[in-house]
């Protein structure tokens, strides 16, 4: 059986959404874990049809999901890495030997070479998981460089803007529309913290969302007498794809979306 990357590679890349699902690469790993059928993707060329009609067939001999597979990947990964200097380079706070405390979206986890864990001692959620394992696992990655840039500005980042502006910056414009004082509040819950930029937002918050992961938002409330729609800008940091890979860093953004809204 194909592995989540393996089918996304096959994939059209347009994250046009119509098979249910905002990204290509969200459907590809859909499809690796028998959690849809590549049959919903209506805009695949025969060839790639084909060869991924083939590897539907041969799921039932796969072990484990693609997350776990995924994890079996990275643990390893980590596990060889030196923690100290993994302290220094994320900002996490190295605990104990081969132990850091690290903060992800204000949630707090204990990471060590063979597992991660929150506050409460329980695994988070594979894909949180595997968001922290793939950010302390790029190499030498750099401070932030304290310069804010655009998503579409991202390397790599062309086939990921329309899932970015749709289901990460409109998703939580529409959600605030009118209601700059429910986004504050929002945002303060979230960790967020005031931030003193010129312009002519109606809301400016920073966020961070790993320790040297830094995020701001940007929002501008509806005007409905000028016909104009509430926007928001979730801004990253220059270096950011040094410390995610761009397909997590939708994934993030959608997560952290996800949160602000359903507060
Ligand atoms: S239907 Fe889904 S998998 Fe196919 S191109 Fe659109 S988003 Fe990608």
């Amino acid at each position: 059986m194909k592995t989540a990357v393996e089918i996304y590679k096959l994939l059209p890349k347009t994250n046009c959404g119509t098979c249910g699902t905002a990204t290509c690469f969200g459907f590809a790993a859909k499809v690796a874990s028998g959690l849809a059928s590549i049959t919903s993707c209506a805009n695949l060329n025969d060839q790639a049809r084909e060869e991924l009609m083939a590897g539907e067939g041969n799921r039932k001999n796969s072990p484990g999901t693609v997350y776990e597979q995924a994890l079996e990947i990275l643990r390893p990964r980590l596990a060889s890495l030196d923690f100290q200097k993994l302290a220094q380079q994320s900002g996490a706070v190295s605990s104990a030997p081969d132990t850091l405390e690290l903060l992800f979206l204000n949630d707090r986890f204990t990471v060590t070479k063979e597992r991660i864990a929150d506050q409460q001692g329980k695994e988070p959620r594979p894909f949180i998981s595997i968001l922290i394992y793939n950010h302390l696992t790029m190499p030498d990655p750099p401070r932030p460089a304290g310069e804010w840039i655009t998503f579409s500005s991202v390397p790599a980042s062309h086939a990921k803007d329309k899932a970015w502006a749709g289901h990460v910056e409109q998703e939580i414009a529409s959600h605030f529309s009118g209601n700059v004082n429910g986004l504050k509040k929002a945002c303060e819950r979230l960790g967020g913290t005031p931030a003193s930029i010129k312009g002519s937002h109606d809301a400016a918050y920073e966020f961070r969302f790993f320790p040297h992961y830094p995020v701001l938002l940007l929002f501008y409330d509806a005007v409905p007498d000028e016909d104009f729609p509430a926007q928001c800008k979730l801004l990253l940091d220059k270096h950011v794809d040094r410390f995610l890979d761009i397909e997590s860093i939708v994934v993030l953004g959608e997560e952290f979306a996800g949160r602000l809204t359903t507060q």
